[in-house]
């Protein structure tokens, strides 16, 4: 019977493509990842083997040697050390990440000297509610690598393209025959992956071809931006190698409590303190708008306590339109404390008026469904 095991880890049948198992991984690695689940022995667990599961069905002739022998065909591939000792989560993260994010220089596919693209970056970037509002423009100062001036990216002393790994001929893989059949490749013990050898590096950067610096950036933020959008700035990623095209900069938004108004979408909440007199005849209440103008609300004579009042178009800018969402003002009415004389007399006077009933108004329905209650 064939072993369907790292098939079933990854949710996939065993006709899955190579596109198929490859998005079946990354869900299932998203989902199970230690950051995502911390402290979950469980899940630690699962994400282990989904790696496992995938070391072996994304390379053609592991997966070829497990459909036909199962586990036992490819024992070597999840035992030990197999992939040439530099094989770890995170770097399977990297892969997962980089390519995920549009490709980087960790991506083995491009080994050598041919022109790699730089890594894309992410940033998040906290802004006030009054800025999610009006929009901005943010300074922001991002870590990151440019191409070393000295040696033009290139990381010899000449600055010249250095030359192809002699030992694995610039591909940074060697092949490793295990247990007689099979065939594996593993990374290459002299470039250590890289495809190439530096032997007089230059020495502002150590041979690195890159060094580490800080980049100040302005970022644009249109009226309406919420949380978890985001900006993406093209080229601001770390620079290409080999004359490889720039990586980007994705811009997270993040936007802060406010004081007075939450946010729901494009509306905007607030509560507001009223009086008695105020409830009970109506009004006229102004509060301090996000626009930062006043707005003024209307309160109907009769208005409950916790009554939400709507303002139209007082609320978030609809992102990137003139639109605007409502504003909801919840009115908390405040009850009087200390009555002078003159107030007591009054509402006594307010009572004999209209409440013979006392501290419970005639609600209808409301004393048979508390009669059944002292019954
Ligand atoms: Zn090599
Ligand atoms: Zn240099």
């Amino acid at each position: 019977m064939a072993d369907t095991e790292y098939y079933d880890l990854l949710e996939v049948s065993s006709t899955a493509s190579a596109e198929e198992i490859k998005k079946a991984f990354r869900k299932q690695a998203m989902k199970y990842h230690p950051d995502r689940n911390p402290g979950d022995k469980v899940a630690e667990q699962k994400f282990k083997q989904i790696n496992e599961a995938y070391e072996v069905l994304r390379d053609e002739q592991k997966r070829a040697a497990y459909d036909h022998y199962g586990k036992a065909g490819v024992q070597g591939a999840s035992d030990g050390n197999p992939f040439g000792g530099g094989f770890d989560f995170a770097d399977i993260f990297n892969d997962i990440f980089s390519d995920f994010m549009g490709g980087g220089q960790y991506n083995n596919a491009n080994t050598g000297t041919q022109p790699r693209r730089g890594v894309d970056l992410r940033y998040n970037l906290n802004i006030s509610l009054e800025k999610a509002f009006s929009g901005a423009e943010e300074e922001i100062v991002i870590p990151t690598v440019k191409n070393c001036e000295t040696c033009h990216g290139n990381g010899t002393k000449n600055g010249e393209k250095p030359n192809p790994c002699p030992t694995c001929q610039g591909r940074g893989k060697v092949r490793r025959q295990q247990g007689g059949f099979f065939v594996f490749e593993t990374q290459c013990p002299q470039c250590h992956g890289s495809g190439y050898v530096i032997t007089d590096p230059c020495p502002d950067c150590h041979g690195n071809g890159q060094i580490k610096t800080n980049k100040k950036l302005k970022v644009k933020i249109k009226p309406g931006i919420d949380t978890n959008m985001r900006i993406r700035i093209p080229g601001e990623g770390t620079a290409g190698m080999f004359g490889g095209a720039n990586g980007d900069l994705y811009v997270d938004i993040i936007v802060e409590r406010h004081k007075l108004y939450e946010r729901k979408d494009d509306d905007l909440y607030t509560a507001v303190p009223i009086s008695v007199s105020c409830a009970i005849l109506g009004g006229k209440i102004e509060i301090p708008g996000i626009d930062g103008k006043k707005v003024e609300v209307n309160v109907p004579a009769g208005t409950q306590n916790d009554a939400l009042l709507k303002v139209k178009g007082k609320g978030m800018p609809l992102y990137d339109t003139e639109r605007r969402g409502d504003l909801y003002v919840q009115v908390k009415v405040i009850i009087p404390k200390n009555l002078n004389d003159r107030q007591k007399e009054l509402m006594e006077a307010f009572r004999a008026e209209g409440d013979e009933n006392g501290c419970q108004p005639e609600i209808k329905g409301f004393f048979d469904k508390i009669k059944d209650l002292f019954n």
